[in-house]
């Protein structure tokens, strides 16, 4: 295969030293303490700084590949996986960025040159068309000018209805602070006969790569005042590019996904090697062990609950395609296999991995079997496509089968829930539980002040009522 994932990797940092760009590793998937993010989600988070004009950075033309994680705010793609071809929760963006040196013209010539140059990744032209900010004339200009673009395959797009800056093509940082134009590529993966294609329809065309102009300060709602200094931060999807490279449908059947997805089938014994669960499974285990990696466990909180989430995700469609033994965690070797190269220090943690992951799955595997089994059983009596959120609840609350995997269970089957009455019964529930408590507190206070009398610390009685809060019961 000329195009293995790791060739993309080689070739696209060779491309961008060739043409004076420093090569700077991949930060770490938790971003930096002041930052609001779970998790980075795009290589411009290690520059943010720069972008905001409180740091210099060293070198001014750099060039990453850099670790993401969507699964929460303003990306989240984690439902996504097992109904999207193209998106996966963890994936590697490869991205160039100039700070203050080159801007629109280079920047769409250095991603044009890599895609369809022939000792490149020889893209054939007539399969790429963009789309650029209605505003950003310039832009426009460009593709058609200068790149000879023909106008059909530039697409301007718009603002969203009723609000002022916020359309797919318009990048910013935050409420305030630095934001601009953007221009994608998308690679059209059948001919549409002159009809204009819609860009969310993946079966159509596909988003590969997304070049960000940052050549505004956003004051407020209404003020964008032009920057001084301005940048580019591009961002394009590793196992996007590999799937138009390798010619195949899907971000999990290029090379990396296969291998993955295989290796699943074989040691748990299944004659399947196409099949939306196997995608979420595979999906899965590398964004688990990138988290783990990063020394998150699984927990009810914070980054901790993210990873339980995908664990437990995972294990569910496990079950769903026959898998009776706990087999996830034995996936870690052949992840770290395929990262190696460039991820050195999974292999020295692959024990630690190992054991986290056997630790959660082996705790939840009796609760997954148990909901499951009543779960199918409910959905089973049902006569119309509706199931009652008063066993949604019951699922979570008695048998501790989290609501997202029900949720998940029965988007699959098309079975509605209504989350009204649901999020009612969850609300009537904490009522209940806050009462149970205060009427605990009440009949307590004798005995908090006995305890002080006695002479033990009065923090102890503090610290239980304290965790019954936490734990909601
Ligand atoms: P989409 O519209 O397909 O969800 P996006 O517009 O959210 O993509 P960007 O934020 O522009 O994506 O990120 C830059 C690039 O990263 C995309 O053009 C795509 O190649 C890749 N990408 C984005 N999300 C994912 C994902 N969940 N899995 C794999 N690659 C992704
Ligand atoms: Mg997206
Ligand atoms: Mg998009
Ligand atoms: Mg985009």
């Amino acid at each position: 295969m000329k195009y293995t994932t790791n060739t993309i990797r080689k070739m696209f940092l060779m491309f961008f030293k060739e043409n004076n760009h420093k090569i700077i590793p991949s930060s770490s998937l938790i971003p930096k303490k002041k930052s609001n993010l779970l998790f980075t989600n795009a290589g411009m988070n290690q520059f943010q700084d720069v972008f905001l004009g409180k740091k210099k950075y060293p070198f001014s033309q750099v060039v990453t590949i850099q670790k993401c994680l969507r699964t929460g705010g303003k990306h989240n793609d984690l439902d996504e996986v097992g109904y999207s071809e193209y998106h996966n929760t963890f994936f590697e963006m490869l991205g160039n960025f100039s700070f203050g040196t080159y801007f629109k013209k280079e920047a769409i010539l250095y991603a044009w040159n890599l895609l369809t140059d022939k000792s490149w990744f020889n893209i054939p032209k007539k399969k790429l068309f963009v789309t650029v900010y209605y505003k950003d004339k310039e832009t426009y200009n460009i593709w058609n000018k200068i790149i000879k673009l023909s106008k059909k395959n530039i697409i301007k797009i718009y603002n969203k209805k009723n609000k002022k800056y916020e359309s797919d093509n318009f990048w910013q940082m935050g409420d305030t602070g630095p934001c601009g134009p953007c221009t994608e590529i998308f690679f059209k993966k059948k001919n549409n006969n002159n009809q204009e294609y819609n860009l969310e329809d993946k079966s159509q065309c596909i988003e590969i790569w997304n070049i960000v102009f940052i050549q505004f300060n956003r004051i407020n709602k209404n003020e964008i005042i032009p920057l001084k200094i301005t940048c580019v931060d591009t961002g394009m999807g590793l196992e996007r590019i590999a799937s138009v490279l390798q010619n195949v449908n899907s971000n999990y059947q290029i090379d990396t996904f296969k291998k993955i997805i295989t290796y699943i089938s074989k040691i748990n014994n299944l004659n399947i090697s196409n099949h939306q669960s196997l995608n979420v499974i595979a999906d899965h285990i590398r964004a688990a062990i990138f988290i783990i990696n990063e020394n998150i466990i699984p927990s009810n909180e914070h980054r901790g609950y993210i990873l339980r989430r995908i664990i437990r995700r995972a294990l569910c469609h496990g079950n769903k395609i026959g898998i009776k033994n706990i087999f996830f965690y034995k996936l870690t070797k052949i992840i770290i296999s395929l990262f190696n190269n460039n991820e050195k220090d999974l292999e020295n943690k692959k024990k630690y991995i190992i054991n986290i992951l056997k630790e959660e799955e082996l705790q939840f595997h009796e609760t997954l079997n148990k909901g499951i089994k009543f779960l199918n059983q409910e959905i089973k009596k049902l006569k119309k496509p509706e199931i009652n959120s008063k066993i949604v609840f019951y699922l979570y609350d008695t048998l501790g089968f989290p609501i997202d995997l029900t949720k998940d269970i029965c988007r699959e089957q098309k079975i509605y829930i209504n989350q009204e009455k649901l999020n009612n019964i969850i609300l009537q529930h904490k009522k209940n539980t806050k009462n149970k408590i205060k009427k605990f507190i009440q009949n307590t206070i004798h005995t908090d002040i006995k305890t002080i009398f006695c002479g033990y610390k009065k923090n102890k009685i503090t610290a239980t009522i304290k965790k019954i809060f936490i734990n909601g019961k």
